[in-house]
């Protein structure tokens, strides 16, 4: 009988003893062999592994997993092994020896395998076949499977006598000498009869999936009986529910009608009246949690600060610093962001019928409700006998989000295309970025059109694409290709560039389609989205711990925007914010608070949930993101959620707050977000579609996760006022939040993460930058990848320079170079520094010894690539050669850098003339000498991946 392995290891079942494993209807080895709990087979026992000091340490840690299957007795059948090796820590691998042996009444068979592993995420999969009958007594272990049955004689017939199954690995050997092995474990898989079932459980709308697995039952169509018990084991509901003998079947119970309490679900398959198997899960009828009805952060009408109110005039739209105008077309004609106009003609929505092109003219447009934080319109438009009615939903943050329905009651139209079509004008679009991990899709906008695929792979959409230039641009958000019919899923949006106006396009229907009843829904808001903080150019954030490496923090205390906490010693894994560790976390807050800084933390990833969050049980089918998505981080599963889920983002908002109080914190550190890194397909919290082929769809939980990041922007709003926040060195910020809400990501999706009050770029290059000491700014971002990635002019949101995998950490430090370019970067940019700790502490310590003495934060700065009004260039800049400036008081401080590669790029001679008051005198603030000026050109040498800070005053 062939034997039916998983596909993938991470749909296998973990036991931790035998007992546990036939408790949940697995069977143990054939009759009459003895049990695999022999001492040996210590990989039952994975907390025994643990205890006995395989444990990972510091995050760190090799995950090996075994799994295997009996194979029925008889010629030519092989045990397949599964073995899979995962790093769980940040940057480790390595290598270990492991030994795989079955023991049988006449000898063994054995073989070595040396596992290898990369990390982070990477996971190697071995996957080992064992033919008995090939095992020799001669052969190399190490190569081949080795036989040592003494006189007496192995054949694959030995199995029906398998004794005993043996897995062992010595503790790593790796060059970090940190991670070691934490976890063993392994399934095991026989022919025998048996039903397996998983109590999906669904609390918020309280039903069930149970999840029917057959195995070993033969064919066809069998009876099976389904039945709930309650804690008296009385059968309170009961159904038939026939299933392929051979395929899992999922049956859906309601059981809103029983009272609250524990249940046991159990199915019972028959054939011809005769029992075959059973099986059975328990689950519970939940009470509220306290959690699920405080709704914390629901707040409709609240505008958070620093927005304004939505205002409406007539076909007119404004919110903080732009404006929609409506005159022609059920799309905005006119769309203003920090005064400039984007569009070049009207955005309109046409389709081509026959040979002709239509476009829907608009007819009529109103506001159906208005309040402070939403405005609601309709436009309707028509052309020939079709009817296209948007309904337009307005937020504060300036997302208007488009539902448009296509009408033709004559039925009398097809479509043989139909396109919404956005003129945008080139002279502002320079730079684009959309929802693609790494250093992929973003940066200049070429010659070429730019083809929008809407899966990237399994896991990521690319639902949201970014066009504009340094100071503003406009975004387009997707939720679902429902009813779409684009001639290519890889360019279901193209943005043509030209001149004057470049047209982004939306690829609605690219094949013939009957117009009646189309419907689609997408998202528009230009940025940015609201105002900086006056200072956001030289804002500072940092982590540390009490790493003499990390100390250029406490040197400029009033200079810290925030210092964030990070979770290792306080939580176990990525989310897990009721069970911190009070001590370590109240002495960190109190380190921060003592010195005046804001503390933030502690960091954690809302986008996974794991099994110790108390709710996990309950509702770990109703939160989580399908496809199933696992990372194991410090031995714990992380699963991915979904922002579509209300009652994790009740559970979520409503613990923070209890965390954001307890421990007087400033703010929350998230590494990545809620919903939208991934698609999701699960139908029990409303994500997915069904097409027509049966196949459920992802959709993107686009307004549900608006909707969770606003409502943590509101319980933030209530719940925390930072006394540290803006810190002394700042000024004052009127109308700004007083706490953190900062967000680290790859993409940046303003109408999502825009409720953040800061972000954190720059990991983007990963690959470039770990642990390269000769890794550079300019090869591995480049101006225009670093200027899509990491502004925050362009979005309205302070956007931090993460530093993190820069090399220069250490007391004393090891080199310079990289701290000098990460600066040469940030500073004509605007850029906010942070992650200080990765860098040169002395360094760090100069430069800011010289922006502070010159008061940056209350200065007025003009980035690199705008008119400045007191320098100019003598002849035109090569790219690379950049300046900005402060001014403060009269005086003016200059930044000029090379951003030229240190790899061999050359020293740059910068000519500048001075347009200010006459007679300043100069200084260059790094060498601490004065300058003179010829015929008021200011000449410098500046190396590569370098700059200069004059300062000029009367
Ligand atoms: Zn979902």
């Amino acid at each position: 009988m062939a034997q039916t392995f998983p596909d993938t290891p991470d749909a296998w079942t973990e036991f931790e003893t035998p007992a546990q494993a036939a408790a949940a209807g697995w069977s143990a080895l054939p009759a009459g062999n003895p049990s695999l709990s022999v001492p040996k087979v210590d990989a039952w026992a994975g907390n025994a592994v643990q205890a006995n000091g395989w444990q990972g340490v510091n995050g760190g840690g090799l995950k090996f997993e075994r799994s295997f299957g009996l194979p029925a007795a008889g010629s030519g059948s092989t045990l397949r092994f599964f073995l899979r090796a995962e790093a769980n820590g940040e940057g480790s691998s390595g290598i270990s020896a492991v030994t795989l042996r079955a023991r049988f009444p006449n000898g063994s068979v054995y073989r070595n395998l040396v596992m290898f592993t990369a990390g982070p995420g990477a996971l190697t999969l071995y996957v080992v076949d064992m033919d008995i009958a090939a095992a020799t007594t001669t052969s190399d272990p190490w190569t081949t499977w080795r036989k040592d049955a003494g006189s007496g004689s192995l054949t694959n017939t030995s199995w029906s006598q398998l004794q005993s199954l043996e897995w062992t690995a010595e503790r790593c050997r790796l060059p970090a000498d940190l991670i070691q092995v934490d976890r063993l474990s392994f399934e095991i898989q026989s022919g025998t009869a048996r039903l397996t079932v998983r109590a999906l459980n669904i609390p918020s709308r309280k039903y069930l999936i149970a999840r029917l697995q057959p195995q070993g039952l033969g064919i066809g169509m069998i009876s099976c009986t389904l039945e709930v018990l309650d804690q008296n084991n009385a059968v309170v509901l009961r159904r038939e529910a026939p299933l392929p003998a051979n395929e899992p079947r999922d049956v859906r119970i309601e059981y809103a009608s029983l009272p609250k309490g524990a249940y046991i679900c159990r199915a019972s398959a028959y054939r011809a009246g005769v029992l075959l198997a059973q099986g059975q899960a328990a689950f519970n009828h939940l009470e509220d949690p306290p959690w699920i009805t405080s709704r914390t952060g629901v707040d409709p009408d609240r505008v958070v600060k620093p927005w304004t109110p939505v205002t409406t005039g007539e076909r007119q739209i404004s919110v903080w610093g732009r404006t929609m105008t409506w005159e022609t077309s059920i799309f905005p004609d006119s769309i203003i962001s920090s005064g400039e106009q984007l569009l070049a003609s009207p955005m309109t929505l046409a389709a081509g019928i026959g040979a002709e092109t239509h476009t829907f003219r608009l007819k009529s447009f109103r506001i159906l409700s208005h309040t402070p934080a939403r405005a609601v319109a309709e436009a309707v438009g028509d052309i020939c006998d079709v009817e296209a009615t948007a309904r337009i939903t307005a937020d504060f943050d300036g997302f208007l989000w488009f539902e448009i329905r296509i009408t033709n009651p004559k039925r009398n139209v097809t479509f043989s295309w139909l396109r919404a079509q956005v003129p945008l004008r080139a002279s502002q679009m320079r730079l684009y970025q959309t929802f693609r991990p790494g250093a992929d899709g973003a940066g200049a906008i070429g010659a070429s059109p730019i083809q929008l695929g809407w899966l990237v792979n399994d896991w990521v959409a690319n639902f949201y694409h970014w066009f504009g230039n340094e100071d503003r641009g406009i975004g387009f958000t997707f939720s679902t290709l429902e009813k779409w019919k684009p001639a290519s899923l890889s360019n279901f949006c193209t943005f043509v560039p030209g001149s004057p106006a470049s047209v982004y396009r939306i690829n609605l229907i690219e094949s013939t389609t009957p117009a009646d009843g189309l419907r689609f829904e997408f998202g528009i808001q230009a940025t940015p989205i609201k105002p900086l903080p006056p200072d956001y150019h030289s804002m500072v954030a940092d982590r540390a711990f009490a790493w003499p490496s990390s100390l250029a923090w406490l040197a400029m205390p009033g200079n810290i925007d925030m210092m964030v906490i990070w979770n290792t010693d306080i939580m176990q894994g990525l989310n897990d914010p009721e069970h911190l560790n009070s001590t370590v976390l109240n002495q960190r807050v109190q380190m921060y608070h003592d010195r005046g800084v804001a503390a933030v933390g502690p960091a954690s990833c809302p986008q996974k949930i794991s099994p110790p969050m108390t709710p996990f049980n309950d509702f770990f089918h109703e939160w989580q993101r399908l496809p199933e998505d696992i990372l194991t981080w410090d031995g714990i599963p992380q699963y991915a959620d979904c922002s579509g889920a209300t009652s994790y983002i009740d559970f979520l908002t409503h613990t923070w707050r209890n965390v954001m109080q307890t421990y007087s914190l400033d703010g929350f550190y998230f590494d990545g977000w809620l919903g939208g890194q991934f698609h999701c397909r699960n139908p029990h919290h409303g994500c997915g579609w069904v097409d027509d082929n049966g196949v459920t769809q992802p959709t993107v939980p686009v307004l549900a996760s608006r909707e969770a990041m606003k409502r943590f922007a509101v319980m933030m709003e209530d719940t925390v006022t930072s006394p540290y926040t803006p810190p002394l060195d700042a000024p004052e910020r009127p109308g700004f939040p007083r706490y953190h809400y900062w967000v680290h990501t790859w993409e940046f999706v303003p109408p999502i993460i825009g409720f953040a009050t800061e972000w954190l770029t720059g990991e983007q290059p990963y690959g470039c930058l770990y642990g390269n000491t000769s890794a550079s700014y300019a090869q591995c971002w480049g101006l225009d990848l670093f200027r899509a990635r990491c502004l925050s002019t362009a979005f309205g949101v302070p956007n931090y320079l993460f530093n993190g995998l820069l090399t220069e950490a250490g007391d004393p430090p090891p080199d310079d170079k990289q701290t000098w370019m990460s600066f040469a970067w940030a500073l004509p940019h605007g850029v906010p520094q942070s992650w200080l700790v990765n860098m040169n502490q002395n360094v760090v310590k100069q430069i800011y010894s010289v922006l502070r003495g010159f008061g940056v934060r209350r200065a007025n700065f003009i980035p690199c690539w705008r008119e400045n009004p007191f320098f100019e260039w003598v002849s035109t800049p090569a790219r690379e050669d950049v300046f900005a400036t402060w001014e403060r008081n009269g005086r003016v401080l200059l930044v000029v850098s090379n951003l030229r590669t240190f790899n061999g790029g050359a020293p740059a001679t910068v000519r500048l003339r001075w347009k200010g008051f006459p007679n300043p005198s100069v200084r260059n603030m790094l060498t601490n000498t004065n300058m003179s000026l010829n015929n008021n050109v200011l000449e410098l040498i500046i190396p590569p991946e370098r700059f200069a800070l004059i300062r000029f005053q009367p």
